[in-house]
């Protein structure tokens, strides 16, 4: 028993006695009275309570010092564990009992900095969930963890004594830095299979005070976040359909490649492309058809490319093509202007959608880094300009941006605002296009053709404003004033000619969307007093297709007035006449790009050919326009077309001067009789 219990026990054992002893010493007092019997008893008892308190109190005097004794072998042997604590100490060197808390205070610390032995270590690495690689400061690694085995998918010694740049590179691939790194850093981690995770590692120092120095990799597996993270980052950059860059990572890009070609003195070219009539496409054939014309357009492109050229879609049908490298400066326009004629050709080809043949063509524009512009917004307005201008001149093929461009982009702004004036200010004109009937050769009709008469730029064509009006809702208040003109002019002939022929006006898609149509045409008529079988309305098959619905419903409406509907520039959209069956027309109107070259172009003539006997199958009325010359109106002849309108017959004209003509003819006067034989 230890030394501190055993005089506890005895201390307490005396003051039993004791208390025993005074007890009995009271009930012999209180028993009797006088007998020696119990005198003997009650002196007995006297002794032993008197003899027990002092074994008692000596056992208490030496508690202090065996409490002294005990803590100073306690802290002895905190500071030492290793010492004897068997033998007593002198009483000089007994501890106060505050020393202890120091002493236990010295024990953790010496604790917390106590070299851990390698059984130890490695049995702390073992139940590590991090991978870890202890290597030597050359970086060779000495030992590796079972979470590391798991994560390279080898068993250790097939990863110990290599470089631990060989299982790690930080993910821009520079090899590993044998030195500590404080902050967790991302890197990959090459495993067995030749396969590569996504790690996040940190490196330490392990110094037990030898030579020996250690350091410790301990990478965390984040290769599930680093794909999740990935894949977030590529559908932000990335066209869902295409699978090309989206407009987004296009001008990211552009950005780049501008600041490396400022720095290193290079040019940059940026093409513009966009797909010509791709809403006929759709329209046509639906807009997964669309879709896949789409696909296949990048995917030509992605495949005709050359190496410096990155594609992108920038939105529905408009693409983007960044080309760099260019050098040297020498030939830079002919061999842009090579790329971009490939770029058409490949694009160009046709592919098929529902078992039909369809051909997709693009437009393109060019600017080129540093003298189109030096900046991204610049240099893609004004590659933009450039493929406005190659859509002007009719598609299929590329132009480079020249500054004059830019000049007609802000006229073209200038013409919206300056077009709502030219109404208060009657800068609007009417001309009228006769209509001949080919086997009677007489005046049959007429085409309202609409001019802006800019008092600065002298007269205006359609295809300067109607489409810049046609992008606004100018356009109704354009079609409100010709359909207003046609009716006066119209009201007015009539007092010269008793019957003035059907007379067209062109009718745009706007227009036939207004809530109010219907009426207001009725309204125009009835304030003129003008049947509505005087008039035609001329349709293109692209306004006829756009919401067929609806478009049915309003052209009945117009058809039950007694208005003639007519089809314009047939064969130019991807319509086929059994589509176009659906709507109430009279009249169909081959366009004058076939008309063009129908007596030299065998392609052409059996074009025209076939519409006319299309036409006349399903009951309608076939319009040739563009006739210039006698060798076209003889083929139409030939082929039973029924009218011809064309500068073969003069220009279009003024009201005015059409009534003179309409009277003429009606007289037998006829400047044109005599062309047809
Ligand atoms: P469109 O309806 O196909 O009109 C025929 C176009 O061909 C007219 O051009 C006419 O001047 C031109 N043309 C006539 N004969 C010949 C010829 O022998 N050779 C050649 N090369 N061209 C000929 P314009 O007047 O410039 O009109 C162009 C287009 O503008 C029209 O094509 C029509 O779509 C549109 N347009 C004209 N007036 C109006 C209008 O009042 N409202 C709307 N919405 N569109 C209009
Ligand atoms: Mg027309
Ligand atoms: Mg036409």
């Amino acid at each position: 028993m230890p030394r501190f219990k055993q005089h506890q026990s005895i201390a307490i054992t005396a003051l039993i006695v004791t208390v025993l002893s005074l007890t009995g010493l009271l009930i012999a007092q209180l028993s009797a009275e006088d007998s020696t019997h119990w005198g003997a008893i009650r002196w007995t008892l006297a002794l032993l309570a008197v003899a027990s308190n002092i074994v008692a109190g000596l056992a208490v005097w030496r508690l202090p010092r065996l409490i002294r004794t005990a803590v100073g072998k306690i802290i002895k042997a905190l500071e030492d564990p290793e010492a004897d604590v068997a033998a007593e100490p002198a009483d000089r060197d007994l501890p106060a009992l505050s020393q202890l808390t120091d002493a236990a205070a010295r024990f953790a610390d010496a604790q917390r900095t106590k070299p851990v032995s390698t059984e130890q270590l490695q049995q702390v690495l073992s139940n590590m969930q991090e991978a870890i690689f202890v290597t030597d400061t050359a970086g060779i690694i000495q030992h590796v963890n079972g979470a590391t085995e798991a994560l390279v998918g080898l068993p250790a010694q097939e990863i110990v004594l290599q470089p631990i740049d060989a299982w790690l590179s930080t993910a821009d691939n520079k090899t590993i830095a044998a030195t500590t790194i404080a902050r967790p850093t991302e890197a990959q981690l090459r495993t067995g299979d030749h396969g590569c995770l996504f790690v996040s590692y940190l490196v330490s120092k392990l110094n037990d005070g030898s030579d020996d120095e250690k350091l410790i990799f301990a990478a965390q597996n984040i290769d599930a976040r680093k794909k999740a993270e990935q894949r977030i980052r590529y559908l932000a950059r990335t066209d869902s359909l295409t699978k090309i860059a989206n407009r987004m990572q296009f001008q990211h890009y552009l950005q780049q490649c501008l600041a490396r070609a400022k720095r290193a003195h290079h040019h940059v070219a940026l093409m513009y492309l966009d797909i010509d009539r791709f809403k006929d496409i759709n329209d046509t054939f639906g807009h997964s058809a669309g879709d896949t014309a789409l696909e296949i357009f990048s995917q030509r492109l992605v495949e005709m490319l050359p190496e410096s050229a990155t594609p992108g879609r920038l939105a529905g049908d408009e693409f983007g093509v960044l080309v760099v490298g260019m050098q040297p400066v020498e030939d830079l326009t002919e061999r842009l202007g090579a790329l971009a004629d490939d770029m058409l050709a490949a694009v160009g080809q046709p592919f098929n959608v529902h078992n039909e043949e369809v051909f997709m063509t693009a437009s393109l524009g060019v600017a080129i880094y540093p003298q189109d512009g030096d900046n991204v917004i610049d240099l893609i307005r004004n590659a933009d300009a450039a493929l406005y201008q190659a859509k002007k001149a009719g598609g299929n093929c590329y132009e480079f941006y020249s500054p004059d461009m830019n000049v007609e982009a802000v006229e073209r702004i200038m013409i919206k605002s300056k077009l709502r004036r030219a109404f208060e200010n009657d800068e609007l004109r009417l001309h009228y296009q006769p209509k001949y009937g080919i086997r009677s050769g007489r005046i049959e009709g007429a085409e309202a053709l609409i001019r802006w008469d800019q008092p600065d730029h002298g007269l205006l064509f359609p295809s300067d404003f109607i489409p810049l009006a046609e992008e606004t809702n100018l356009i109704v208040q354009v079609g409100d004033w010709v359909l207003d003109k046609v009716c006066a002019d119209y009201r007015r002939w009539q007092q010269t000619v008793p019957s003035p022929c059907r007379v067209s006006l062109n009718l745009s898609l706007r227009q036939l969307q207004q809530r109010r149509f219907l009426e207001k045409v009725r309204e125009t008529f009835e304030s003129y007093d003008i049947s509505p079988t005087c008039l035609e309305l001329e349709i293109t098959e692209t306004t006829l297709m756009e919401d067929t619905n609806q478009t049915i419903r309003i052209l009945d409406a117009l058809y039950g007035m007694g208005l003639h509907l007519a089809i314009d520039d047939f064969g130019t959209g991807y319509s086929s006449l059994s589509a176009l069956q659906q709507f109430p027309i009279n009249t169909l109107k081959i366009d004058q790009s076939f008309v063009k070259d129908v007596a030299i172009d065998r392609d052409n003539a059996s074009i025209v050919r076939t519409i006319i006997q299309m036409g006349h199958s399903l009951g309608l009325e076939v319009v040739a326009e563009g006739v210039e010359f006698e060798e076209q109106l003889a083929f139409l002849k030939a082929e039973n077309c029924d009218y011809a309108q064309g500068h073969l017959f003069g220009d279009p004209m003024t009201g005015e001067e059409f009534c003179q003509v309409l009277a003429a003819d009606g007289e037998g006067t006829g400047k044109y009789r005599t062309l047809f034989g």
